[in-house]
């Protein structure tokens, strides 16, 4: 297993799983380390997240999620993270079965459970008392809405970050964050502060954006954006400016890969969700009356 990271997600429930979703398709070599006391692992059946209308089973939820960050470019890895240490360059994080990793950035999404953190920085906690006892928890005064903390690389998610209590709520914050991530990457590489944080990851068909000015109003934009004292050299500018035009050229997509994507998307879904598992759960009368559409539906078609 590869030991350097550009981010380790530590935690893949809803908050880490998502951030890393978009931390990956970013490009960023994200790991996330997954073991652990789980708030998730607590739900009954899951009812109230957007897209599945009738509920979900927790573990077709945490399987699709999983397989989502993975194929997103996620390496998603069974281990506990013991602890996270500052180096000069970023972080080394110890896990409970020996590995040494080495990462730029850590997201914290364990929800409950905060010890990888103590020893980075004493100002990151605060002591709270219940029925007599003292607890360190994470203060909530270094945590910005957006995840970032006082520890420069270090960010926290979820409810960690008093993101709600849902799995859908604390989903979102995770995504913000992982956006909070990538927009944190573009500023360092030299993107003016606005274009850093004008990150969009999303595809339409082509001809929704575009026409003739369009890339020209493209190289405006950047230029318009770029400070008038810059360190950059004229060709970093080029590379940047290029690559903010390549990133909006590949927001477009011809019918024919949206139509390649819509049974590629089908087919992932398939492949995790076993066919015959979901029949199983299904009674005949279910199937029958199924089965009975699609012969009509066929008929139909035929005439
Ligand atoms: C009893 C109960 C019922 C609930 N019912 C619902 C509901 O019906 N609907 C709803 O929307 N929400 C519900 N919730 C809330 C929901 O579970 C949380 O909002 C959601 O799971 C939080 O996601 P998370 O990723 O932040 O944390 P978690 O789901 O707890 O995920 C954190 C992950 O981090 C891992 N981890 C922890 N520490 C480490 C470490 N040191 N190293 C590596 N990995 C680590 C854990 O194994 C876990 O997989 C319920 C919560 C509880 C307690």
């Amino acid at each position: 297993m590869r030991t350097e990271f550009d981010l380790i997600i530590v935690g893949g429930g809803p908050t880490g799983a998502a951030a890393g979703v978009f931390t990956a398709r970013y490009g960023f070599d994200t790991l996330v380390l997954d073991r652990g006391r789980s708030s998730l692992r607590r739900i009954a059946h899951l009812e109230n997240y957007l897209g599945f209308p009738g509920g979900i089973d927790i573990e077709t939820f945490y399987e699709l999620a999983h397989a989502h960050a993975e194929q997103s470019g996620c390496e998603v890895v069974g281990d506990l993270a013991e602890a996270v240490e500052r180096t000069e360059d970023g972080f080394r994080v110890r896990t409970d079965e020996g590995r040494v990793l080495h990462t730029k950035r850590v997201l914290a999404a364990s929800k409950y459970d905060t010890g990888h953190l103590e020893g980075l920085d004493d100002d990151l906690f605060t002591t709270k008392h219940y029925n007599g006892e003292a607890y360190e928890i994470l203060d909530q005064k270094v945590i910005g809405d957006d995840g970032r903390t006082n520890v420069d690389g270090l960010y926290v998610a979820g409810s960690l970050a008093k993101a709600g209590s849902q799995a859908l709520t604390n989903a979102g914050h995770g995504a913000t964050v992982g956006l909070t991530i990538i927009e944190d990457d573009r500023r360092d590489r030299g993107f003016p502060n606005e274009l850093a944080a004008a990150y969009h990851d999303w595809v339409v068909v082509e001809g929704g954006y575009g026409g003739d000015d369009w890339e020209q109003n493209l190289h405006d934009q950047f230029d318009d954006a770029l400070p008038e004292e810059t360190n950059l050299s004229e060709r970093e500018i080029d590379e940047l400016r290029s690559e903010f035009v390549d990133e909006h050229r590949a927001w477009q997509i011809t019918p024919g890969e949206k139509e390649r994507r819509r049974v590629e998307g089908y087919r992932k879904l398939a492949a995790r969700l076993d066919a015959n598992l979901l029949l199983e759960q299904l009674d005949d009368d279910h199937v029958l009356q199924r089965a009975r559409q699609i012969d009509a539906e066929r008929n139909l078609r035929s005439k």
